[in-house]
Formats: C-alpha cells, sequence, structure tokens
C-alpha cells in the first residue's frame, strides 16, 4: 500500500528525544543500531504511519553531519510501496537523482533507497518496502 511509513527525525540525544513522544502515550519499539548508516534508532507507531527518530553514533556519519550543518529537525520522508524494485527502476528511467545506485537492507529487514532532494522538491524522501510486504497489513 503506498503511504506515508514514517517520518525520519534527526535528534541528538535519542532517549530526551523518545521522552516527548512517550508523553503523547505513543510506545517506542526497541533500539537498533544500523551500523553501516552510523545511526542509533527507534520507531514510534503513529496510526497507520511511525516517527524514526535517528541519533548519530559517530559526527562523520550522514546523521551527524545533518545535525551539525542544520540542527536537529525533519531529515526525509518515507513512502511505503509494494513493489520497491519497480519503483526503483522506474525513477532510474526517469532520470531521478537516486542517492544510491542500489536497494539497501536496513531495520528488520526492510528494503529501502533514497531520493535526493534536487529531484523531489527540497525533501530527502526514502521509498521502503516491509520485509513481510507480501502480507497485507
Ligand atoms: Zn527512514
Amino acid at each position: 500500500m503506498l503511504r506515508i511509513d514514517h517520518l525520519g527525525i534527526a535528534v541528538s540525544d535519542l532517549g530526551q528525544a523518545r521522552g516527548f513522544y512517550e508523553l503523547l502515550g505513543m510506545e517506542a519499539g526497541p533500539e537498533e543500531i544500523i551500523e553501516h548508516e552510523q545511526v542509533r534508532t527507534v520507531m514510534i507507531p503513529a496510526g497507520e504511519s511511525r516517527i524514526e527518530l535517528l541519533e548519530p553514533t559517530s559526527p562523520d556519519s550522514v546523521i551527524g553531519r545533518f545535525i551539525d550543518r542544520r540542527g536537529e529537525g525533519i531529515h526525509h520522508v518515507a513512502l511505503h510501496v509494494d513493489d520497491i524494485a519497480d519503483v526503483f527502476a522506474e525513477m532510474k528511467c526517469a532520470g531521478m537523482r537516486l542517492v544510491s545506485d542500489e536497494l539497501k537492507i536496513g531495520a528488520g529487514g526492510h528494503l529501502y533507497f533514497f531520493v535526493h532532494p534536487s529531484s523531489t522538491g527540497g525533501v530527502l524522501v526514502e521509498i521502503c518496502q516491509n520485509a513481510d510486504a507480501d502480507v497485507p497489513a
């Protein structure tokens, strides 16, 4: 199903940031470290979508540099699709500027890739598909 999967928010203190959402009664999932992205992350379900908090594990990481340049805040918008390989090929064909040359595997085994803000109206867009996308949610 095409929907907003999550909003990725860069934070410098994951514990502090999740506290805000927990005040609202939202329950954060388990914290995970994504080694190749150098982030500690937690997903907080919000209806059909989620809030993804991203804390850098290194100042040299993508998120670390983002916070350095622009401060904490929204880093990307993630759209969920059911046929990510097709979408990836279509985007390439259409000349969209993709951040990576291949699909990547993220937290929980989901597949994803990023489209550069210069192709999307100024927002970094993550296209993603759950590992279990064949099972209707
Ligand atoms: Zn994300």
